[in-house]
Protein backbone atom coordinates (compact mmCIF):
# COMPACT_ATOMS: atom_id res chain seq x y z
CA UNK A 1 0.00 0.00 0.00
CA UNK A 2 3.04 2.65 0.97
CA UNK A 3 4.52 1.44 -3.18
CA UNK A 4 1.40 2.30 -4.53
CA UNK A 5 1.06 5.51 -2.67
CA UNK A 6 4.83 6.52 -3.52
CA UNK A 7 3.42 5.44 -6.98
CA UNK A 8 0.55 7.54 -7.05
CA UNK A 9 2.72 10.51 -5.75
CA UNK A 10 5.60 10.27 -8.89
CA UNK A 11 2.32 9.97 -11.54
CA UNK A 12 0.77 12.93 -9.48
CA UNK A 13 4.36 15.16 -9.77
CA UNK A 14 5.44 14.19 -13.21
CA UNK A 15 1.63 15.40 -14.45
CA UNK A 16 2.25 18.63 -12.41
CA UNK A 17 5.35 19.04 -14.30
CA UNK A 18 3.80 18.41 -17.64
CA UNK A 19 1.10 20.67 -17.16
CA UNK A 20 1.01 23.98 -18.94
CA UNK A 21 -1.85 26.01 -17.68
CA UNK A 22 -3.49 26.68 -14.51
CA UNK A 23 -7.03 24.86 -15.93
CA UNK A 24 -4.46 21.66 -16.97
CA UNK A 25 -3.38 21.50 -12.86
CA UNK A 26 -6.89 21.88 -11.81
CA UNK A 27 -7.89 18.96 -13.64
CA UNK A 28 -4.45 16.97 -11.88
CA UNK A 29 -5.71 18.27 -8.45
CA UNK A 30 -8.95 17.21 -8.80
CA UNK A 31 -7.87 13.81 -10.43
CA UNK A 32 -5.46 12.61 -7.61
CA UNK A 33 -6.87 14.77 -4.32
CA UNK A 34 -11.15 14.35 -5.38
CA UNK A 35 -13.31 12.39 -3.39
CA UNK A 36 -12.95 10.04 -5.79
CA UNK A 37 -9.34 10.15 -6.31
CA UNK A 38 -6.92 7.12 -6.03
CA UNK A 39 -5.88 8.48 -3.25
CA UNK A 40 -9.20 8.10 -1.13
CA UNK A 41 -9.33 4.71 -2.40
CA UNK A 42 -6.44 3.62 -1.01
CA UNK A 43 -7.71 5.01 2.31
CA UNK A 44 -10.81 3.82 2.06
CA UNK A 45 -8.84 -0.09 2.06
CA UNK A 46 -7.36 0.67 5.53
CA UNK A 47 -9.85 -1.25 7.87
CA UNK A 48 -8.00 -4.72 6.34
CA UNK A 49 -5.06 -3.24 7.38
CA UNK A 50 -3.26 -4.07 10.78
CA UNK A 51 -2.90 -1.71 13.82
CA UNK A 52 0.44 -1.85 13.73
CA UNK A 53 0.81 -0.20 9.67
CA UNK A 54 -2.43 1.52 9.83
CA UNK A 55 -0.60 5.06 11.11
CA UNK A 56 2.52 4.30 8.73
CA UNK A 57 0.30 4.34 5.93
CA UNK A 58 -2.19 7.42 7.17
CA UNK A 59 0.95 9.22 7.46
CA UNK A 60 2.26 8.39 3.68
CA UNK A 61 -0.98 8.90 2.48
CA UNK A 62 -0.79 12.53 4.26
CA UNK A 63 2.85 13.10 3.12
CA UNK A 64 2.12 12.09 -0.93
CA UNK A 65 -0.92 14.69 -0.51
CA UNK A 66 0.49 17.52 1.16
CA UNK A 67 3.34 17.35 -1.41
CA UNK A 68 0.70 16.64 -4.07
CA UNK A 69 -1.02 20.07 -2.59
CA UNK A 70 2.77 21.85 -2.20
CA UNK A 71 3.58 21.16 -6.22
CA UNK A 72 0.39 22.07 -7.32
CA UNK A 73 0.62 25.97 -5.61
CA UNK A 74 4.24 26.00 -6.74
CA UNK A 75 3.09 25.27 -10.57
CA UNK A 76 0.14 27.62 -10.57
CA UNK A 77 2.09 30.57 -9.46
CA UNK A 78 4.82 29.31 -11.84
CA UNK A 79 2.30 29.85 -14.47
CA UNK A 80 0.42 32.92 -13.23
CA UNK A 81 3.66 34.77 -13.31
CA UNK A 82 4.45 33.19 -16.76
CA UNK A 83 1.50 34.44 -18.09
CA UNK A 84 1.65 38.21 -16.48
CA UNK A 85 5.57 38.07 -18.07
CA UNK A 86 3.54 37.28 -21.46
CA UNK A 87 1.58 39.85 -21.01
CA UNK A 88 3.97 42.46 -20.27
CA UNK A 89 6.10 41.73 -23.37
CA UNK A 90 3.77 42.38 -25.34
CA UNK A 91 1.92 45.49 -24.07
CA UNK A 92 5.95 47.19 -23.40
CA UNK A 93 6.94 49.86 -26.12
CA UNK A 94 9.79 49.64 -27.86
CA UNK A 95 11.53 52.50 -26.61
CA UNK A 96 14.35 52.34 -29.15
CA UNK A 97 12.16 53.21 -32.08
CA UNK A 98 12.82 56.88 -32.84
CA UNK A 99 9.62 59.52 -31.95
CA UNK A 100 7.26 60.81 -34.27
CA UNK A 101 7.76 64.01 -35.42
CA UNK A 102 5.74 66.66 -34.32
CA UNK A 103 4.90 68.63 -38.13
CA UNK A 104 5.77 72.44 -36.90
CA UNK A 105 3.77 74.80 -39.04
CA UNK A 106 6.18 78.53 -40.25
CA UNK A 107 4.48 81.77 -40.88
CA UNK A 108 4.64 82.66 -44.59
CA UNK A 109 7.84 84.66 -45.59
CA UNK A 110 5.68 87.70 -46.42
CA UNK A 111 3.69 87.48 -43.45
CA UNK A 112 6.72 87.22 -41.14
CA UNK A 113 8.16 90.28 -43.39
CA UNK A 114 5.02 92.69 -43.18
CA UNK A 115 5.10 92.28 -39.37
CA UNK A 116 8.22 93.12 -38.99
CA UNK A 117 7.89 96.63 -41.11
CA UNK A 118 4.94 96.86 -38.88
CA UNK A 119 6.29 96.28 -35.78
CA UNK A 120 9.46 98.93 -36.60
CA UNK A 121 6.88 101.75 -37.46
CA UNK A 122 4.58 101.18 -34.57
CA UNK A 123 8.26 101.97 -33.02
CA UNK A 124 8.32 105.40 -34.53
CA UNK A 125 4.77 106.51 -33.86
CA UNK A 126 2.80 104.66 -36.44
CA UNK A 127 -0.52 103.18 -36.56
CA UNK A 128 -1.51 100.14 -38.56
CA UNK A 129 -4.47 100.42 -40.56
CA UNK A 130 -6.34 98.59 -43.73
CA UNK A 131 -8.59 99.21 -46.60
CA UNK A 132 -10.91 97.50 -48.96
CA UNK A 133 -8.71 95.34 -51.95
CA UNK A 134 -11.48 95.95 -54.12
CA UNK A 135 -11.71 99.45 -54.34
CA UNK A 136 -13.39 102.25 -56.49
CA UNK A 137 -11.70 104.08 -59.52
CA UNK A 138 -12.20 107.42 -57.12
CA UNK A 139 -10.36 106.26 -54.37
CA UNK A 140 -7.91 104.32 -56.51
CA UNK A 141 -6.60 107.05 -59.03
CA UNK A 142 -8.82 110.32 -58.76
CA UNK A 143 -8.71 111.16 -55.23
CA UNK A 144 -4.59 109.82 -55.92
CA UNK A 145 -4.08 112.90 -58.38
CA UNK A 146 -4.59 110.31 -61.00
CA UNK A 147 -7.42 111.65 -63.05
CA UNK A 148 -9.04 109.97 -66.12
CA UNK A 149 -6.84 109.77 -69.43
CA UNK A 150 -4.13 110.45 -66.61
CA UNK A 151 -0.74 109.13 -68.90
CA UNK A 152 0.36 107.22 -65.50
CA UNK A 153 -2.98 104.97 -65.05
CA UNK A 154 -0.95 102.86 -68.05
CA UNK A 155 1.38 101.26 -65.62
CA UNK A 156 -1.21 100.37 -63.33
CA UNK A 157 -3.44 98.44 -65.64
CA UNK A 158 -6.00 96.38 -63.19
CA UNK A 159 -8.61 94.21 -62.97
CA UNK A 160 -12.43 95.22 -63.16
CA UNK A 161 -14.86 94.33 -61.70
CA UNK A 162 -17.16 97.02 -63.30
CA UNK A 163 -15.98 100.55 -65.17
CA UNK A 164 -15.33 102.00 -62.23
CA UNK A 165 -14.49 99.31 -59.56
CA UNK A 166 -11.84 97.62 -59.77
CA UNK A 167 -8.77 94.96 -57.89
CA UNK A 168 -6.72 98.15 -56.26
CA UNK A 169 -3.19 98.72 -57.99
CA UNK A 170 -1.80 99.82 -54.87
CA UNK A 171 -2.27 100.60 -51.22
CA UNK A 172 -2.29 104.35 -51.52
CA UNK A 173 -6.37 104.43 -51.82
CA UNK A 174 -6.07 103.70 -47.59
CA UNK A 175 -4.20 106.94 -47.36
CA UNK A 176 -7.16 109.10 -48.91
CA UNK A 177 -9.62 106.95 -46.85
CA UNK A 178 -7.65 107.36 -43.84
CA UNK A 179 -7.14 111.32 -44.11
CA UNK A 180 -10.98 111.66 -44.79
CA UNK A 181 -11.76 110.40 -40.96
CA UNK A 182 -10.24 112.52 -40.22
CA UNK A 183 -11.72 115.42 -41.13
CA UNK A 184 -8.72 117.86 -41.83
CA UNK A 185 -7.79 117.52 -38.19
CA UNK A 186 -3.82 116.28 -37.86
CA UNK A 187 -1.75 114.70 -36.97
CA UNK A 188 -2.46 111.42 -39.22
CA UNK A 189 0.24 108.89 -38.75
CA UNK A 190 -0.49 105.80 -40.61
CA UNK A 191 1.41 102.86 -42.26
CA UNK A 192 -1.10 100.25 -44.38
CA UNK A 193 -0.40 97.02 -45.70
CA UNK A 194 -1.78 94.63 -48.12
CA UNK A 195 -2.46 92.97 -51.43
CA UNK A 196 -2.61 94.47 -54.92
CA UNK A 197 -3.33 93.63 -57.93
CA UNK A 198 -1.72 94.36 -61.59
CA UNK A 199 -2.60 93.11 -64.85
CA UNK A 200 1.66 92.08 -65.51
CA UNK A 201 2.59 88.81 -67.18
CA UNK A 202 4.50 87.33 -64.49
CA UNK A 203 7.84 86.34 -64.25
CA UNK A 204 11.10 86.67 -61.71
CA UNK A 205 10.40 89.89 -60.59
CA UNK A 206 6.68 90.70 -61.94
CA UNK A 207 3.51 89.11 -60.12
CA UNK A 208 0.17 90.28 -60.87
CA UNK A 209 -0.42 89.80 -57.28
CA UNK A 210 1.83 91.71 -54.69
CA UNK A 211 2.37 92.94 -51.00
CA UNK A 212 2.78 97.03 -50.34
CA UNK A 213 3.47 99.09 -47.27
CA UNK A 214 2.16 102.18 -47.50
CA UNK A 215 3.18 105.00 -44.87
CA UNK A 216 1.68 108.45 -44.23
CA UNK A 217 2.26 111.62 -41.89
CA UNK A 218 0.43 114.45 -42.09
CA UNK A 219 0.88 117.45 -39.89
CA UNK A 220 1.83 120.82 -39.49
CA UNK A 221 5.34 121.56 -40.51
CA UNK A 222 6.35 117.83 -41.71
CA UNK A 223 9.50 118.62 -43.54
CA UNK A 224 11.37 116.50 -46.45
CA UNK A 225 13.97 116.33 -43.48
CA UNK A 226 11.12 114.29 -41.47
CA UNK A 227 10.55 111.57 -44.50
CA UNK A 228 14.79 110.94 -45.04
CA UNK A 229 15.16 110.84 -41.27
CA UNK A 230 11.88 108.09 -40.95
CA UNK A 231 12.90 106.09 -43.73
CA UNK A 232 16.58 105.98 -42.89
CA UNK A 233 15.35 104.58 -39.45
CA UNK A 234 13.43 102.18 -40.79
CA UNK A 235 15.99 100.98 -43.49
CA UNK A 236 18.73 101.02 -40.70
CA UNK A 237 15.97 98.83 -38.48
CA UNK A 238 15.19 96.43 -40.90
CA UNK A 239 18.32 95.86 -43.12
CA UNK A 240 20.90 96.50 -40.36
CA UNK A 241 22.39 99.92 -38.90
CA UNK A 242 25.65 100.09 -41.20
CA UNK A 243 22.99 100.63 -44.45
CA UNK A 244 22.50 104.53 -45.23
CA UNK A 245 20.33 105.85 -47.66
CA UNK A 246 20.01 108.33 -50.83
CA UNK A 247 16.97 110.04 -52.13
CA UNK A 248 16.81 110.31 -56.12
CA UNK A 249 14.39 112.98 -58.16
CA UNK A 250 11.34 110.65 -59.34
CA UNK A 251 7.59 111.02 -60.48
CA UNK A 252 4.34 110.41 -58.61
CA UNK A 253 0.91 112.33 -59.59
CA UNK A 254 0.21 112.17 -55.99
CA UNK A 255 3.53 113.35 -54.45
CA UNK A 256 5.30 116.63 -54.80
CA UNK A 257 8.50 116.92 -54.78
CA UNK A 258 8.84 112.68 -55.22
CA UNK A 259 11.84 110.68 -54.86
CA UNK A 260 13.31 107.26 -55.30
CA UNK A 261 14.84 105.43 -51.62
CA UNK A 262 17.73 103.14 -52.83
CA UNK A 263 19.80 101.47 -50.25
CA UNK A 264 23.49 101.44 -49.82
CA UNK A 265 24.21 97.79 -51.40
CA UNK A 266 24.57 95.10 -47.98
CA UNK A 267 26.74 92.11 -49.95
CA UNK A 268 29.85 94.56 -51.66
CA UNK A 269 29.68 97.98 -49.11
CA UNK A 270 28.93 100.12 -51.66
CA UNK A 271 31.90 99.32 -54.01
CA UNK A 272 29.83 97.41 -56.52
CA UNK A 273 28.60 94.28 -57.56
CA UNK A 274 26.37 92.08 -58.96
CA UNK A 275 23.26 92.31 -56.64
CA UNK A 276 23.90 96.20 -57.25
CA UNK A 277 24.25 95.84 -60.49
CA UNK A 278 27.64 97.55 -59.97
CA UNK A 279 25.92 100.57 -58.20
CA UNK A 280 26.29 100.64 -54.78
CA UNK A 281 22.66 101.37 -54.26
CA UNK A 282 19.71 99.15 -54.36
CA UNK A 283 16.21 100.43 -55.26
CA UNK A 284 13.81 99.84 -52.25
CA UNK A 285 10.63 102.26 -52.66
CA UNK A 286 9.38 105.70 -53.72
CA UNK A 287 8.31 108.52 -51.42
CA UNK A 288 7.63 112.30 -51.45
CA UNK A 289 6.07 114.69 -49.78
CA UNK A 290 1.77 114.60 -50.65
CA UNK A 291 0.73 116.81 -53.41
CA UNK A 292 -1.70 119.33 -52.87
CA UNK A 293 -4.01 118.56 -54.31
CA UNK A 294 -4.00 115.26 -52.49
CA UNK A 295 -4.25 117.07 -49.11
CA UNK A 296 -7.22 119.36 -50.38
CA UNK A 297 -9.16 116.27 -51.96
CA UNK A 298 -9.19 114.40 -48.41
CA UNK A 299 -10.08 117.57 -46.48
CA UNK A 300 -7.06 119.10 -44.99
CA UNK A 301 -6.24 122.73 -45.63
CA UNK A 302 -2.64 122.53 -48.15
CA UNK A 303 -1.63 125.90 -46.51
CA UNK A 304 -2.02 124.65 -42.86
CA UNK A 305 -0.72 120.76 -43.16
CA UNK A 306 2.10 119.01 -45.17
CA UNK A 307 2.86 115.53 -45.05
CA UNK A 308 4.67 112.66 -46.74
CA UNK A 309 3.80 109.54 -47.70
CA UNK A 310 5.67 106.60 -48.81
CA UNK A 311 5.22 102.97 -50.44
CA UNK A 312 7.30 99.92 -50.71
CA UNK A 313 6.69 96.12 -52.42
CA UNK A 314 6.85 93.80 -49.73
CA UNK A 315 8.65 90.71 -51.87
CA UNK A 316 11.14 93.73 -52.38
CA UNK A 317 12.29 93.69 -49.03
CA UNK A 318 11.78 89.72 -48.41
CA UNK A 319 13.75 88.65 -51.52
CA UNK A 320 16.53 91.28 -50.78
CA UNK A 321 16.69 89.94 -46.72
CA UNK A 322 16.37 86.47 -47.57
CA UNK A 323 18.28 86.30 -50.74
CA UNK A 324 15.69 85.02 -52.44
CA UNK A 325 15.83 85.35 -56.47
CA UNK A 326 11.65 84.54 -58.23
CA UNK A 327 9.20 86.38 -56.47
CA UNK A 328 6.83 83.66 -57.83
CA UNK A 329 8.55 81.26 -54.88
CA UNK A 330 6.21 83.17 -52.60
CA UNK A 331 2.98 82.26 -54.52
CA UNK A 332 3.29 78.64 -55.35
CA UNK A 333 3.26 77.38 -52.02
CA UNK A 334 5.92 74.94 -52.16
CA UNK A 335 6.44 73.45 -48.86
CA UNK A 336 10.23 72.88 -49.34
CA UNK A 337 10.62 77.01 -50.06
CA UNK A 338 8.18 77.32 -47.11
CA UNK A 339 9.83 75.60 -44.87
CA UNK A 340 12.93 77.46 -44.74
CA UNK A 341 11.23 80.41 -42.98
CA UNK A 342 10.18 78.49 -39.52
CA UNK A 343 12.15 81.05 -37.58
CA UNK A 344 11.96 84.11 -39.90
ZN1 LIG B 1 26.65 95.55 -54.26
Amino acid sequence: MIDRLQELGREALEEIKQADSVKALESVRVKYLGKKGPITEVLRGMGQLSEEERPKVGQKANDVREEIKEKLEEKTEQLEKAAIDEKLKAESIDITLPGREVKQGARHPLTAVVEEIEDIFVGLGFQVTKGPEVETDQYNFEKLNLPAEHPARDMQDSFYVTTDMLLRTQTSPVQARTMETFEGQGPVKIVCPGKVYRRDDDDATHSHQFMQIEGLYVDKNVQMSDLKGVLEAFVQKYFGADRSIRLRPSFFPFTEPSVEVDVSCGICGGKGCRVCKYSGWIEVLGAGMIHPNVLEMSGFDPEIYTGFAFGMGVERFAMLKYGIDDIRHFYTNDIRFLNQFKRA
